[in-house]
């Protein structure tokens, strides 16, 4: 199928067709990712669920930011809120993230200065208009961010911004889906990968994980055709004992990737071990500022090197984020943890599972 057109991507009729093709070839029981926080809330509300085969289970996987940060690097933006003369910059997701004491918006409320940001260009013209002051940016995601926060690193050195510094906690893909595959009791048929990261990745970067666990994967956009695709070709896959890796995405994902974004990305951050929120740490997973670029590393700056805490209790997050769990298995989940009053960071993003959970099922 090739389609031209974004609204072809959500024509009804396509999306019938392929739903009664995936009711055709399915026959074994299957249990497929969505790595991706956007899949799961596009999942949702197009109600993809509800219209699969009953064999057809559909896991949401670490690929919401804000859900697989580490508690202690939450404690760690909350500490640099209650530095003097510090303002903490960061994207909105992360405000109602519990730490293991505060969050952002509490500290927020009690007099730091916290901003709400949409980019680190934001960051960078509050740290030039408050030179008096330091500015630090609270640095999460995955391989669609990190060339822009290394652009404005860059950018922070052209201008002389020595006031300005990050918070790496940056995530790669590919390390965690090997890592959920070596993870005892997970059981995943097949993963429906990111379109977003892929498009900075580009295909071959799966090609190793693909290769060692023969698992069917096929990188997918985000409209309810783009997914019932993918869909249709994991069940066709393992149908046939033919795993593969496919790109579904063909329209903004290469083999290749895109090698500029990755240049950038690679001149200013180096692979690093990364702690992911209540899985652990999975080595070669994160990106840090490599020693030319420390003096923006706002951890050394400030000498901020917080301890490890355990996730809140009760909190299934780490499960549902390796499809060990759902919400539903989570006592807390719509009893003590709703978006009013997250427990968990899997409740406050929208693309957290709990969260979707909550909104659409
Ligand atoms: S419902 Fe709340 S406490 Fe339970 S796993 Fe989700 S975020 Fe954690």
């Amino acid at each position: 199928m090739s389609l031209k057109y974004i609204e072809e991507y959500r024509d009804a009729l396509l999306a019938r067709g392929l739903v009664k093709k995936i009711h055709l070839v399915s026959k074994k029981n299957l249990r497929l990712m969505e790595v991706c926080g956007t899949h799961t809330t596009s999942i949702f509300r197009h109600g993809i669920r509800s219209v699969l085969p009953e064999g057809i289970t559909l896991l949401s996987g670490p690929g919401c930011p804000v859900c697989v940060t580490a508690q202690r690097d939450m404690d760690a933006f909350v500490a640099f809120a209650r530095v003097k003369n510090v303002i903490v910059t960061t994207f909105g997701d992360l405000m109602r993230v519990p730490g293991s004491r505060s969050t952002l918006a509490r500290e927020k409320a009690s007099g730091a200065d916290v901003r709400i940001v949409y980019s680190i260009s934001d960051a960078l013209a509050i740290a030039r208009e408050n030179k008096a002051k330091e500015v630090v940016f609270c640095a999460v995601g995955f391989e669609t961010t990190i060339p822009t926060i290394a652009a404005g690193i860059l950018m922070g050195i052209k201008e002389k911004l020595d006031n300005f510094s990050i918070y790496s906690a940056h995530k790669l893909t590919p390390p965690a889906l090997a890592a959920l595959m070596e993870t005892e009791g997970v059981s995943i048929d097949g993963f429906i990968l990111p379109g977003h990261v892929s498009v900075i990745t580009g295909t071959r970067a799966y090609q190793d994980t693909f290769e060692k666990y023969d698992i069917p994967s096929v990188i997918a956009g985000f409209e309810p055709v783009d997914i019932l695709t993918a869909i249709l070709r994991l069940i066709q896959q393992n149908e046939a004992g033919a795993p593969a890796l496919e790109n579904a995405y063909a329209r903004a994902v290469s083999d290749a990737g895109n090698e500029k974004a990755k240049q950038i990305m690679n001149q200013v951050f180096e692979i690093c071990d990364a702690t992911w929120r209540g899985i652990g740490q999975i080595p070669s997973s994160g990106m840090q500022l490599k020693q030319a670029f420390k003096k923006f590393d706002a951890a050394i700056k400030f000498g901020m090197d917080m301890p490890d805490v355990p996730e809140p209790k009760g909190c299934a997050c780490g499960e549902i984020l390796m499809g060990l769990k759902t919400p539903y298995d989570c006592a807390l989940y719509k009893t003590k943890c709703t978006p009013m009053t997250p427990v968990g960071p899997c409740m406050v993003s929208s693309e957290g599972s709990c969260a979707a959970f909550y909104r659409y099922s």
